[in-house]
């Protein structure tokens, strides 16, 4: 039997539960079909357990998309701000880390508690453990659209019909809990475009050689500046050594704006200058070197440091070029780690194909996509949650 809702939503993540609970409340007959077997398995794992759930300092420009000005119209119509309200709605304690980004003081299944409490107030039902396994559209008649001109959305064991389907099914980051290409497949059943999906906020992976001659400082960490050539973006945070390569804050964000060719140019000593410090040294040779590299980098990479790139000769010429190699150290990652370690997926349907105010295909009437599915992807920081409560709260709005 085709049992009937107002709206059906693919997906009980971040993106899809906004948009349930802001349909509900607004009196619509909703129903969530996830697959998994409990609601936001993405949220409970997120901010290293702790959901980084937005950042105060959300602006279009944290975002990147073929189309850069398509998320502004959700930003600005749901903002972090709102998102707190509701947080501090259910006495939620949370904390600003840094650089604007707030996180739960106690665990990010207080926010996952809070949108599954919203969702029963707003009526909404949601049923686990569900596999989808088609979608179709029945044509209508155009004078009785909203009636018959149903999305039939079959289950292994049951169908459900409802005139708005919204797919919220998220990225292909993370396949251990679950997730699938499935929003990208219908996308294409419908005859949407993808812009090609690529694992983002992704540690890199060094070459061979590389690896042998950095890999064993896995877990060492020192604060740069990262940037590409290519798309003048430059991150100052910290870089973590890897066993097979590169990651922390600095290279997870130049890592969404890596082309997966060109070098990642690295400062390792921001603001310093090397040469005027080295002034103040009694000597200029190799050992007072050293212990300004000590200073500047954690001592292990300092000494490999050294032992890499050696001084050449005490020439104010070999200091000045010891100092440019420190300032531009450009690696050539292999490649990254991919999707079983990329915080997000970056691509997904294609921007053109959607009104930006509603998220609905312009070409297929009903259908609404939002998250992680679509190409908009936040940098690091709470802007990819702070994407999917406004595309979701949009969507809400507009089913
Ligand atoms: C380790 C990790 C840490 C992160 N930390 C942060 C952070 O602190 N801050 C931040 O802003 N972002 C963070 N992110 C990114 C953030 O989690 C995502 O961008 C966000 O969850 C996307 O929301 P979404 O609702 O679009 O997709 P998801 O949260 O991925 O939800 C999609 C849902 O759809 C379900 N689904 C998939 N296929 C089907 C199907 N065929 N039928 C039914 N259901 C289906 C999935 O099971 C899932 O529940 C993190 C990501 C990872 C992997």
């Amino acid at each position: 039997m085709n049992q009937k809702y107002d709206v059906i939503i693919l997906g009980a993540g971040a993106a899809g539960l906004m948009c349930a609970i802001e349909a509900g409340k607004r009196g619509r007959h909703v129903l969530v079909l996830e697959r998994a077997d409990r609601i936001g398995k993405k949220i409970l794992i997120s901010g290293g357990g702790r959901c980084n759930f937005t950042n105060l300092h959300t602006s279009p420009e944290n975002f990147f998309s073929a189309n850069r000005h398509f998320a502004k119209s959700a930003l600005a119509r749901y903002t972090p701000a709102d998102f707190v309200s509701l947080v501090e709605k259910h006495r939620i304690p949370y904390h600003e880390k840094k650089l604007g980004q707030l996180f739960c003081d106690r665990a990010a299944s207080d926010i996952t508690a809070m949108l599954d409490q919203e969702c029963r107030d707003a009526g909404v039902e949601i049923r686990l453990n569900t596999r989808v396994s088609e979608v179709r559209k029945n044509g209508g008649r155009k004078d009785d659209l909203h009636e018959t001109d149903q999305f039939t959305v079959q289950a292994e064991d049951a169908s459900f019909g409802a005139p708005r389907l919204v797919v919220a099914t998220g990225g292909l980051s993370i396949p251990k809990i679950g997730a699938t290409p499935f929003g990208y497949d219908l996308a294409r059943q419908f005859g949407l475009k993808i812009e090609p999906p690529r694992a983002a906020l992704v540690p890199l992976v060094f070459s061979e050689r590389d690896c042998k001659r950095w890999c064993d400082l896995a877990g060492v960490s020192t604060e740069v500046i990262a940037c590409t050539r290519a798309t003048k973006q430059t991150f100052r945070e910290n870089m973590l050594f890897t066993h097979r390569g590169i990651s922390g804050p600095a290279i997870l964000q130049i890592s969404s704006y890596w082309d997966g060719k060109e070098p990642i140019h690295l400062d390792l000593a921001p603001d310093r200058d090397l040469t005027a410090d080295l002034r103040t040294r009694e000597h200029r040779d190799e050992s007072s070197w050293k212990l300004l590299l000590r200073e500047i980098l954690p001592r292990r990479f300092a000494d490999r440091w050294l032992e890499t790139y050696p001084l050449a000769g005490n020439s104010d010429r070999a200091i000045a070029d010891a100092e440019r190699q420190l300032h531009s150290w450009d690696v050539e990652p292999e490649g990254t780690e991919g999707y079983a370690k990329a915080e997000v997926t970056a691509g997904g349907v294609d921007t053109g194909e959607l009104s930006a105010k509603t998220m609905e295909s312009k070409k297929v009437p009903g259908l609404f996509f939002i998250g992680e599915v679509v190409d908009v992807t936040g940098q690091l920081g709470g802007f990819n949650f702070q994407w999917a409560w406004a595309s979701g709260f949009c969507v809400g709005q507009a089913v």
